[in-house]
């Protein structure tokens, strides 16, 4: 057996019809439900036939994640098991069931778009990894996607059976996720901003003093750490200094973070967005 897929019943959306019902029902037996962690993260309850394949699934998958698996709202631990009828209307949804699981869901929203490569977001391998070991990914599926979805297309008496098979892809070096320990509130108001050092006007902050080279050296290892600029070119602009370098990178950030005006300087907003997890890479 290479993996689980062929017991798998996919395209299938009633699991009562495939074992869930019954005996194995968590609804009529609450018994049934454990709590679920992975890597520190609290999914909430599932159902205990469940574990074995979603333990598979994320040792698999979470190396592939971007930052891995997180909850930043401990208020939601409905990850997983969830008594409700499906968003989308119809019958019970797998997470009734305690056979669904919800990664990041703060990063992947239902009806969004994904950004493969962006911190936190279900990457395209999740697919195949998902099929590997019996189960459907939401992001497959046409209207709506769902890309924070895993659900369980086998039966109880399979899923308990499920093992780690091995890596097919062994993922990528991992590559640390910086969300800065405590960020540096943006220190102006609304006429000033960080820019180019050269610019005559006292409202251009570009390393003057010593706490403008505090700040811009935050902001161009920001920079670096997302790969709009090398260390190289960073070093080049002079320590704690907004050069041609930087200026550069700063626009090339405001056009990938999609921003109407593209400049050479950083106000408030572009810099509370490049201190946060809205940071896109390069
Ligand atoms: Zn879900």
């Amino acid at each position: 057996m290479t993996d689980y897929a062929h017991l798998a019943h996919f395209g299938n959306y009633n699991p009562a019809s495939f074992g869930w019902g019954g005996e194995n029902d968590p609804v009529k037996h609450p018994h049934l439900l454990v709590p679920f962690h992975f890597d520190g993260a609290y999914y909430g309850l599932m159902h205990r036939d469940a574990v074995p394949v979603f333990t598979a699934v994320f040792t698999e998958l979470v190396p592939h994640i971007p930052g891995g698996v997180k909850y930043l709202d401990k208020h939601h631990d409905e990850g997983c098991f969830n008594n409700r009828s499906k968003t989308t209307g119809g019958g019970r949804s797998f997470h009734g069931y305690g056979i669904a699981t919800d990664t990041n869901w703060d990063d992947n929203p239902m009806y969004g778009t994904p950004h493969h490569g962006r911190p936190g977001v279900m990457p395209a391998i999740t697919h195949e990894i998902a099929r590997k070991y019996g189960c459907e990914w939401g992001g497959d599926w046409s209207y709506p996607q769902d890309w924070m979805h895993i659900e369980i297309h086998l039966s109880p008496g399979n899923a308990a059976k499920v093992r780690h098979l091995g890596d097919s892809h062994p993922a990528p070096a991992p590559k640390p996720v910086s969300h800065p320990a405590s960020p540096k509130p943006y220190p102006f108001g609304h006429d000033d901003v960080f820019g180019p050092l050269k610019d005559p006007s006292r409202h251009v902050h570009g390393g003057y003093t010593a706490m403008e080279r505090d700040y811009v050296r935050l902001i161009k290892s920001r920079f670096v750490k997302f790969g709009y600029l090398t260390q190289h070119n960073s070093d080049a602009d002079g320590n704690g200094i907004w050069g041609p370098h930087t200026s550069a990178a700063c626009e090339h950030f405001d056009r990938r973070m999609g921003y109407r005006k593209i400049t050479n300087h950083m106000g408030r907003g572009s810099y509370t967005d490049l201190m946060s997890t809205k940071a896109r890479h390069a």
